[in-house]
């Protein structure tokens, strides 16, 4: 006997890093009341970090552990890059996505739990009923990673997820992927202890822009290290921050112009302040654009604690996009935008 479902379709968005046993009750409470469910997973794309260890392909093959092959049929999986500065494309990627599985069926369900301010996304979906499942245990996905990647009491951390999973994680210990993991967020954790008056409140990001190009760098400090990132500055009390963008492209690309000719070029500044942008600490962006009107690449060598310096060209700099270095992959994309 067919059992009736509530609604056609019900939407459960999540990072889910990793999938926890409140999830676990999320995705059954979504079976009960739905024919298909339709995962949305948020973070597509973004470099591993501390917010985010694992992969959308990752997520997936682990939240698909969990179930049998005649559940797995109802599920669809779906992800979403992050728009952190552009609300109204993420939501309309969501709705976008779900409409194509969807077809004109209007029996939507959105589920999730309105843990924190966080969860302020579950509102901006008024076309879907919103059903609240409740919170499970207390779980939390970020206690989960800091017990994991952080206590020696590690194994503590497989009490709150599905056993599948806890093996999985298990395993995962042995790769060089958790070993970069742990020494990221060891670092993170060592940082956070530090005065609050000594931590990175605010940094400097020059987005330089030439024929087509877009300066980045590898730097060599913890937290950039291995990723590609805007050339950053550091802002000091006494710094005058409308000058901290140049002192970024001139401490970590040496580049080969005057500070009053780059100003020259100067096109469009912007505050990026994502609130979990940074691991340790609210850290604000104050970037500037520059773009060069010239017929070559000037050029650039590595700075101080530079390992790499390169001009890439902005149509290709999405290929790199899982290797960008917090939320500079998205600066660009709002300086495209909008210059
Ligand atoms: P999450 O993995 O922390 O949680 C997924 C769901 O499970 C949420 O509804 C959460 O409240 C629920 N949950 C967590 N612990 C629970 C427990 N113990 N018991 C019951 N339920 C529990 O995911 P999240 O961070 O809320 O995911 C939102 C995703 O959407 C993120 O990837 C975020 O980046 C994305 N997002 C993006 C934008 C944008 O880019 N503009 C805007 C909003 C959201």
């Amino acid at each position: 006997k067919m059992p009736v479902y509530r609604f056609e379709v019900s939407v459960v968005i999540g990072r889910f890093q990793p999938f926890h046993n409140g999830h676990l009750k999320t995705l059954q409470f979504a079976m009960a009341k739905s024919k298909k469910i339709i995962i949305i997973l948020g973070g597509y794309m973004l470099s591993a970090g501390v917010r985010g260890p694992w992969s959308a392909e990752e997520r997936t093959t682990l939240i698909r552990s969990c179930f049998s092959p005649n559940q797995l049929k109802r599920i669809s999986f779906v992800y979403v890059r992050d728009r952190l500065y552009d609300e109204k494309m993420w939501i309309d990627n969501v709705k976008g996505e779900v409409s194509k599985i969807m077809g004109d069926e209007k029996s939507v369900a959105l589920i999730g739990h309105e843990k924190d301010s966080s969860s302020y996304y579950l509102r901006v979906f008024p076309e879907w009923e919103f059903l609240e499942t409740g919170n499970y245990d207390g779980i939390n996905a970020t206690d989960i990673r800091n017990i994991y990647f952080l206590s020696r009491d590690y194994n503590k951390a497989y009490n709150f997820v599905p056993k599948i999973i806890s093996l999985w994680l298990k395993k995962y210990r042995k790769t060089e992927h958790f070993r970069k993991l742990k020494s990221m967020y060891s670092y993170v954790h060592k940082i956070s202890k530090n005065q609050e008056n000594n931590l990175p409140h605010n940094v400097a990001n020059a987005v330089v822009f030439c024929m087509g190009y877009v300066l980045l760098v590898k730097a060599k400090d913890p937290l950039r290290k291995g990723f590609y990132s805007l050339p950053e500055y550091i802002i000091k009390d006494n710094d005058n921050r409308n000058d901290c963008a140049l002192r970024a492209i001139e401490n970590e690309s040496k580049f080969n112009f005057t500070a009053e000719k780059l100003e020259l070029n100067f096109k469009l500044q912007h505050i990026f302040d994502y609130a979990d942008r940074f691991p340790i600490c609210k850290q604000k962006s104050f970037s500037k654009c520059y773009q060069l009107n010239l017929n070559s690449l000037p050029a650039v060598a590595k700075g101080k604690n530079i390992e790499k310096v390169e001009w890439v060209l902005i149509n290709d700099v999405y290929l790199r996009e899982d290797q960008m270095y917090a939320d500079h992959y998205q600066i660009i994309q709002w300086f495209l935008k909008n210059l």
